[in-house]
């Protein structure tokens, strides 16, 4: 079985994002970029599905601008095998990335598509479900433990007070929740090996996808600040305080 994942190239979670002055955007001018950590849990899961045997091939996507490639070869160096980088400047909706992933699946033809959650720039949380509806192929969203058996996926999902097991027939769309697994980290001579693994360059319009988008920012603000805290001699001082601000 052949996997697809899409990497994208979010900003750093370690980098404290700021929001330009006119409020249109986070600023991304020389600031460090990285791969999205819900897409890592996601190519982790497909590298150890190819240790176990499950898988042949493992095959990374990345829709974005040129650095996108060093995305691409992160998950290379993690062990995937091969990659493709569909270039752009713009900005890509999920929309637009569904439909893209949705015209490489289809080119490719793999069993299992194993995304991330969520971007953590957009936090849209939407691609996996979009591509697996385009698809019509099922879905199991925020996975916290995948097992293979057969042609039939057991997917373990993070829902609101619990976990919920499903049984998907591939091929399927899997999404990662935090949970599923510690990514690895790339040792140096897998970087090395890496930077000899093909990647193939394509445009979205070479699978016919418009991208322009459908959403227009309103505006794009900095959290409020957090007020500093106060100090109470005690329980009583504590409740008294908590009932004059009106939250108990
Ligand atoms: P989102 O729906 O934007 O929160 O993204 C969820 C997941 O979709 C990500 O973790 C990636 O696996 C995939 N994805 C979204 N945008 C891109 C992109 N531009 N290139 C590659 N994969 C993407």
């Amino acid at each position: 079985m052949k996997v697809l994942v899409p990497v994208k190239r979010v900003i750093d979670y370690n980098v404290r994002p700021r929001v330009k002055a006119d409020q249109t955007g986070v600023d991304l001018a020389n600031v460090k970029m990285a791969m999205n950590p819900f897409c890592e849990i996601a190519v982790e899961e497909a590298v150890r599905m190819k240790e176990k045997g499950i898988v042949e091939e493992i095959i990374l996507v990345s829709i974005g601008p040129q650095q996108a490639q060093e995305t691409i070869r992160v998950g290379l160096a993690m062990g995937g095998d091969r990659g493709i980088l569909v270039k752009t400047d713009d900005t890509v909706e999920p929309l637009a990335v569904a439909k893209i992933l949705k015209a490489i699946v289809e080119a490719e033809g793999p069993g299992l598509v194993i995304t991330g959650k969520q971007a953590i720039d957009d936090d849209a949380n939407q691609t996996g479900q979009m591509l697996a509806a385009l698809l019509d192929w099922p879905q199991g969203a925020f996975a916290s433990a995948v097992e293979k058996d057969g042609d039939t996926l057991k997917v373990t999902r993070e829902v609101d007070g619990g976990l919920q097991t499903v049984a998907l027939q591939t091929p399927a769309v899997v999404t990662t929740d935090l949970r599923l697994n510690e990514p690895r980290f790339a040792s140096l001579p897998n970087i090395m090996k890496a930077k000899k693994k093909p990647i193939e360059e394509k445009t979205p319009a070479d699978y016919g996808v418009d991208t322009a988008n459908r959403l227009s920012v309103v505006k794009v603000t900095e959290p409020p600040k957090r007020e500093a805290g106060e100090k109470v001699e005690d329980v009583d001082a504590l409740i008294a305080k908590l009932k004059a601000a009106g939250a108990i």
